[in-house]
């Protein structure tokens, strides 16, 4: 027998998840709905796509990116936006190749038109083989590379929005490691807008839900698959953040959507007094960069590649 607080707040059946903000507890089938209506309302409210768009989803094929492109194959024709789901194969042994299977049959099975495209293809070698001597550096040189990979296979599928799979979890640990780093241009910088000609807006429709929220829904959908762990991950400053963020999130719920909404203010605030700093144009490839060569060509530079 399921006690009275343990059903759920619409049908009575057994709940699943208790959320808060309205307080509410929930069903599997109420939970799935309920996670789809706020994709949907944040997808809407924030316009996030246009009739005609051409949305290219970022598919590594781990799950936040798996619960995004669930979650968008059926959203997107009710706003007369179209799919295509874009796969950066860094060339990481023991970790890419289960990953690109996952993504793989994904796209298979919903009929989504699927492109990848490769590290060793876009920069001459794969990351294992761009990373030896620099092994610390992984995340960093691999981030990178792995944005201006995503923006190429943007451009080849034609599309007019890049869709990210970042969590609220993820953001909400960016806004904090941005403030610990004080970098303030950083938590000012705004994706969503692109830039003509070089990258396509980017949207996050998955930024309402946390991490914990995704897990739930891909278990209950019957996607959720253990997948093995990239072995650069992770900078010590994201992983002592999320532990702490972890915590205060489970004795103050609410705390990680506290922290988008401020950083949401920032940008606000930010953008009526001064304008965005101007970019140019790289020396050696041509996209946008700060200085006269940009990351990507500065670290392949050490290479001779
Ligand atoms: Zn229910
Ligand atoms: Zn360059």
């Amino acid at each position: 027998m399921t006690s009275a607080e343990n059903r759920c707040s619409f049908c009575g059946k057994p709940a699943v998840a208790r959320l808060t903000g309205p307080e509410r507890r929930l069903c599997a089938a109420h939970f799935i709905e309920d996670a789809e209506a706020r994709v949907f309302a944040a997808m809407k409210d924030e316009c996030m796509v246009a009739p005609g768009d051409r949305v290219a989803v970022g598919l590594s094929g781990g799950k936040d990116s798996t619960a995004l492109l669930l979650l968008l194959h059926p959203i997107l024709p009710t706003l007369g936006a179209t799919l295509v789901a874009v796969t950066v194969d860094e060339g990481i042994a023991g970790y890419r190749e289960e990953t690109l299977k996952a993504a793989e049959a994904l796209t298979a099975e919903l009929g989504v038109e699927h492109v990848i495209v490769t590290f060793a293809d876009l920069f001459g070698k794969d990351l294992d083989r761009l990373l030896v001597g620099r092994e610390a550096q992984g995340c960093t040189v691999c981030g990178v590379l792995r944005r201006r990979a995503l923006a190429e296979g943007v451009k080849r599928v034609g599309a007019t929005k890049l869709a990210t799979g970042h969590n609220l979890d993820d953001e909400a640990q960016s806004v904090l490691m941005n403030v610990l780093r004080g970098d303030l241009p950083r938590l000012r910088q705004d994706t969503s807008t692109g830039q003509p000609g070089h990258f396509v807006p980017r949207i996050k429709p998955l930024a309402v839900l946390s991490e914990k929220e995704i897990v739930t829904y891909l278990l209950l959908r019957g996607y959720f698959r253990d997948l093995p762990e990239c072995p650069y991950a992770g900078t010590a400053l994201r992983s002592e953040v999320r532990t702490m963020l972890a915590g205060l999130e489970h004795r103050h719920p609410g705390t990680m959507l506290r922290i988008i909404r401020f950083r949401d203010g920032v940008r606000r605030s930010a953008r009526s007094v001064e304008p965005v700093k101007a970019l140019s144009t790289c020396r050696r490839c041509g996209e946008l960069t700060s200085g006269e060569v940009c990351q990507v060509c500065r670290l392949l530079e050490r290479d001779g590649t």
